[in-house]
């Protein structure tokens, strides 16, 4: 009924402007406004499932909040109906310190061969590089931008797929020790891949052997206000296909502010192992920005990554954009 309205009121307004138009010209386009197909993203569960990860403290790999929070990521990807599967493994790190790898795996509608990849990385940074106060440097970061709010976007979409099964087979993967990249602050740069790892390790032995999904989307600092998700350059070069249909459906439900149709840089992030080696066609979502000093925003690997900079309007503009690609699949 409201849609009907919508389109009458639409039709009106085209009628009486062509009224007043100079030209004859049948040039303008008739919008029908867009009806969503996928069932309604909640911003409030999301941003609690934020709030729940942020509450075990910063989730450094071989913590004991590290795997607390993963033992709830686990629980809770099983309590919305998932297949959980657990990577575990441990890798040699830039200054020979051994760290652990716990990816955390829920699977929907597993033996469909059709598959779609959701993934984000659920550990946060060891270290607060980018604070301008050496002392707090090296202090871990509580990665509720940065980490929790890809992770939690990510269950809000498995709770939906619970309520709503679609019939293409979904997975979701938190990729564990993303963010343990070499510190600014360290003297000598070893030269090695010392980011993504927990997605590498993925990448290189799946949880499924030969697994390949038709597209992947990695969710990335998508929870802080005004955030812009300018279109990645990796993402651009590996899967431009889904770079338009993940822009243009935002711009479809009213969230282009948030997807502009701008180019941002090249992001060193878990859809490179990814793509590199083939296991889906990925794209990046993450909030770049183009004036700032380090291309993201000014929270970015400082301890100002906190719960204050999560707005539930982009949580709901991801969310929303990711649910609509998911129940528009054929
Ligand atoms: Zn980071």
């Amino acid at each position: 009924m409201f849609s009907l309205v919508v389109a009458m009121t639409a039709g009106m307004l085209l009628t009486m402007s062509c009224n007043s138009c100079q030209s004859g010209k049948s040039s303008m386009a008739v919008v029908e406004p867009y009806q969503p197909q996928s069932p309604v993203f909640n911003a409030d569960s999301t941003y609690r499932y934020l709030e729940e990860q942020v509450a075990f403290g910063p989730r450094v790999p071989g913590t004991a909040a590290h795997e607390a929070c993963g033992n709830y990521l686990s629980a809770k990807l099983a309590s919305f109906g998932a297949e959980v599967t657990e990577q575990r493994t441990e890798v040699t790190h830039y200054d020979g310190r051994r760290l652990p790898i716990r990816n955390i795996i829920g699977s929907f509608a597993p033996e469909q061969e059709k598959r779609i990849l959701l993934f984000a990385h659920w550990d946060s940074r060891p270290f607060a590089d980018e604070e301008s106060d050496p002392e707090r440097r090296q202090q871990p970061i509580s990665g509720a931008d940065d980490g929790a709010s890809g992770v939690g976007v990510l269950l809000e979409i498995a709770r939906q797929l619970q309520q709503k099964p679609l019939d293409v087979g979904v997975d979701i993967i938190f990729f564990d020790l993303e963010d343990w990249g070499q510190p600014s602050f360290g003297q000598q740069q070893v030269t090695g891949d010392w980011w993504c790892m927990g997605s590498r390790y993925w990448a290189e032995q799946p949880h499924v052997e030969h697994y390949r999904a038709e597209y992947g989307i990695l969710l990335d600092m998508v929870g802080s206000a005004g955030a812009t998700f300018l279109k990645e350059g990796y993402s651009l070069q590996y899967a431009p296909a889904i770079v338009e249909r993940v822009w243009s459906t935002a711009r479809k439900l009213g969230y282009g502010s948030y997807f502009p149709q701008q180019q941002g840089g090249y992001i060193t992030d878990d859809h490179l192992p990814v793509n590199e080696l083939e296991r889906a066609p990925s794209i990046n979502i993450i909030n770049l920005k183009r004036d700032s000093r380090t291309g993201f925003g000014p929270h970015w690997h400082t301890l100002k990554d906190d719960m204050r900079n999560i707005d539930r309007n982009t949580l709901k503009a991801v969310g929303q954009t990711v649910l609509e690609l998911l129940y528009t699949e054929n």
